[in-house]
């Protein structure tokens, strides 16, 4: 199969590397040009448990070179997300498939503005990466990969997509709900993200300190009424999750806290943002939400 990776970041190099290593044409295409060149000429390096693997893969500034694919996956942040997808439809074949495993709600739909959404694919991963340089990542967790169409086409033509990942050791599982499933994930950032990010403080803070706590379980509650208002009903326990997953990456800064570390743009439109633009057309107060989003738009806005 022919699979072009949108995005060579952390994510699109580890799905990238994994993927190549068992024995599938991939391309890696990003704008990062030192990237590309140390891979093209040296491999990518992928580091897991102290240990560098180094990979052969190909990897590209070009769009043109992915022409042809069977599947092009999307791995750019969500700010970039329309402009990946625009390259993504010069690059499927006919029967081409897309996948967004980015965090966040709203790619999807952005992909299938630009892409026939029935060739469109959504999901999550649990997986963890980190980039360390131009040509080397860290592989840094381990987790399941759900899949599903996001327009209500059925499930039935991802078997292939399924068991090539799975064959790559991306343990993947299709979900017939693959909108709950992307909400789900969504609460989990919408409780984490902003408030580490505007904190300063690691996940694990969140769960130790009671009016942090409060301020968590007001964001995620907001994101529910919004989600039911939109026909997604999440689980009472859906606070204690988010609670959950800090707890377990309790010595990490969130990926919003390290992009506001790194003075880089947050994906806060995609988060939070994403939950105050759909509680407009369902007239539903977030203010919660609201203040989270002008507060990271106030601080990447005013970066030095
Ligand atoms: P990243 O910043 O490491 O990688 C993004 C890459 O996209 C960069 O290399 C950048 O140069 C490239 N890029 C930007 N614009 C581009 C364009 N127009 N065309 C091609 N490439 C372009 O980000 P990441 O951590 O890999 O995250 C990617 C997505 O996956 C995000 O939505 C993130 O929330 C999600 N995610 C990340 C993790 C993680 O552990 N890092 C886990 C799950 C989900």
């Amino acid at each position: 199969m022919k699979i072009t990776i949108i995005g060579a970041g952390a994510m699109g190099s580890l799905f990238g590397s994994l993927l190549a290593q068992s024995g599938q044409n991939v391309l890696l295409i990003d704008i990062w040009q030192d990237h590309i060149d140390t891979i093209n000429s040296q491999g990518l390096g992928v580091e897991s448990d102290g240990k560098i693997n180094n990979i052969d893969i190909k990897a590209s500034n070009n769009i043109q070179d992915g022409q042809g694919s069977d599947l092009v996956i999307i791995f750019v942040k969500s700010t970039q997300t329309q402009q990946a997808a625009a390259d993504a439809q010069k690059c499927l074949n006919d029967k081409g498939k897309v996948l967004t495993l980015q965090n966040g709600m709203g790619n999807a739909d952005i992909i299938s503005q630009i892409i026939n959404p029935e060739k469109v694919i959504a999901g999550t991963t649990s997986h963890g990466a980190t980039i360390l340089g131009p040509g080397l990542i860290r592989h840094a967790g381990i987790g399941p990969t759900l899949i599903g169409m996001w327009s209500n086409q059925g499930n039935t033509d991802l078997e292939d997509i399924q068991n090539i990942f799975n064959n790559a050791g991306i343990d993947t599982k299709i979900e017939n709900n693959i909108h709950l499933i992307v909400w789900k994930k969504l609460i989990i950032n919408v409780g984490i993200n902003a408030i580490t990010a505007l904190t300063g403080i690691k996940n694990g803070k969140i769960v130790d300190h009671p009016p942090t706590g409060e301020l968590v379980r007001a964001a995620v509650t907001e994101a529910c009424d919004v989600a039911l208002a939109h026909g997604v009903k999440l689980p009472d326990d859906i606070a204690e999750q988010v609670f959950t997953v800090a707890e377990a990456t309790g010595p990490n800064r969130s990926s919003m806290g390290q992009d506001v570390d790194h003075q880089r743009p947050t994906e806060i439109d995609a988060i939070n943002g994403a939950v105050v633009h759909l509680a407009k057309d369902k007239k539903i107060a977030v203010p919660v939400n609201k203040t989270l989003t002008a507060l990271i738009k106030t601080m990447q806005d005013n970066y030095k």
